[in-house]
């Protein structure tokens, strides 16, 4: 995917996909300072190193939905080349750590990773320029998922996409809990906030509490 959007309020954001599995990565920057957040710097670290210095963006935050290999295997080189703190939910710290063995099980090679920074929690508020990115932790697809919000967008990793809901399957997923995140947590949201899905296209909050055949309002 490939999606570039400028807030009514001025912020930006520039999404692309990256990596075999096309995770989504975003830059959401104030076009003030331009200071930025990166979401999910899941492959590819020298195509974001390319976005991040042709935008001019001087990055602030590294955050990651969760730590699916798919979702963090850039998340050593941006962090070296930005020097901005890598942000992970503590409850995905099995995952962080165990990155290699991740990538093995869908057989493509994975760096281990450097200690991240930062915690997530719920309700942390993120800040760049005059904008604010809230966390919004929603368990189920891995045991510390989360989702952004800033004002009419939400970044919704792999707990929601378009017609569908992350697999839970995998190493400490939790369908019940998903489930309930993201009926608590993102159907009370506006029904017209645009949701940039970990994987795949756009959707809003509205059309999936409607119309989503796996979790409904
Ligand atoms: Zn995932
Ligand atoms: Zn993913």
């Amino acid at each position: 995917m490939n999606f570039q959007f400028q807030s009514s309020l001025g912020f930006q954001i520039k999404t692309f996909s990256v990596g075999q599995l096309q995770c989504n990565c975003s830059l959401v920057w104030d076009p003030e300072s331009m200071e930025a957040i990166v979401v999910d710097p899941g492959d590819e670290a020298l195509r974001i190193q390319k976005e991040i210095v042709d935008l001019g963006l001087k990055v602030r935050h590294i955050v990651h939905t969760h730590a699916h290999f798919d979702h963090v295997s850039a998340a050593r080189e941006v962090h070296q080349f930005t020097k901005a703190p890598l942000l992970l939910h503590p409850d995905d710290k099995y995952l962080w750590e165990n990155v290699a063995m991740q990538g093995q099980f869908f057989r493509i090679h994975v760096d281990p990773l450097p200690p991240w920074s930062e915690n997530l929690e719920h309700e942390k508020a993120l800040q760049i320029g005059k904008y604010r990115m809230k966390t919004l932790f929603t368990p189920g697809h891995t045991p510390g998922s989360c989702c952004f919000s800033m004002n009419e967008i939400l970044f919704s990793g792999d707990t929601l996409f378009q017609g569908s809901v992350g697999r839970t399957d995998l190493w400490g997923g939790d369908f019940r809990q998903i489930s309930s995140s993201i009926k608590d947590r993102l159907y009370t949201l506006d029904t017209d906030t645009t949701v940039i899905c970990g994987h795949g296209a756009n959707t809003q909050i509205g059309i999936e509490a409607k119309q989503n055949a796996f979790v409904k309002k």
